[in-house]
């Protein structure tokens, strides 16, 4: 089993990446702005709940985004691993993704954090609103805000992650083509399973 963490900024490459990794291996993808804005298109409550924090870029509540993974990860008990996209964001939810692996007898084997700059992220977050019509990418103030909540609430899970997987820990750049990106990936995975 691989349970593989893609960590990085908004616009860093995270979801694209995750997609191709799913075309080779037998994962699940789970991403949590994906599943949070497919219950705002259904209008669900949690849809409903989320979508005012995520129209003005900042965070769904700790409490409801760990509950949502919980479910998630029930709701695929025979996967042979995941990929998680845009979680955990936040300390309390890095806490909270340990007990719960735990539980369920589950570990991390690898985080890969993408790095990139902000203008970079800026520029391919106004051109991925052009393009999708994703409301928290068609302005740039509420970018900004994202890229900041990042750099307060999420970027400090480095260090965490750093310091709890040692080896296991990657830092890639994620200002190269998608497919560069996506075989320095690979690279990583093959390494993993030898
Ligand atoms: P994403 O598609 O990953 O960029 O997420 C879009 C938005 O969904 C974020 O800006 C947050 O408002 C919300 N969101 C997604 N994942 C999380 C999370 N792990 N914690 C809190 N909010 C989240």
């Amino acid at each position: 089993m691989i349970n593989l963490i893609l960590f990085g900024p908004p616009g860093s490459g995270k979801g694209t990446q995750a997609e191709l990794i799913v075309k080779k291996e037998k994962l699940t993808h789970i991403s949590t702005g994906d599943i949070f804005r497919k219950n705002i298109s259904q209008k669900t409550e949690l849809g409903m709940r989320a979508s005012s924090y995520m129209k003005k870029g900042e965070y769904v509540p700790d409490q409801l985004t760990i509950q949502l993974l919980a479910h998630e990860l029930d709701s695929f008990i025979d996967s042979q691993g995941f990929i998680f996209d845009g979680f955990p964001r936040t300390l309390n939810q890095a806490d909270a993704f340990k007990h719960l692996l735990d539980q369920k007898k589950m570990s991390l084997s690898l985080v890969i954090s993408l790095d990139v700059s902000d203008n970079e992220l800026v520029t391919r977050l106004l051109n991925r609103g052009i393009e999708s019509g994703r409301e928290d990418d068609q302005n740039e103030d509420v970018i900004r805000n994202r890229i900041q909540v990042y750099k307060n609430q999420t970027e400090v899970l480095k260090t965490y992650y750093e310091d709890y997987l040692q080896d296991s820990f990657f830092s890639i750049n994620g200002q190269k083509s998608i497919e560069d990106i996506s075989k320095d990936i690979e690279a990583i995975l093959i390494r993993y399973k030898n």
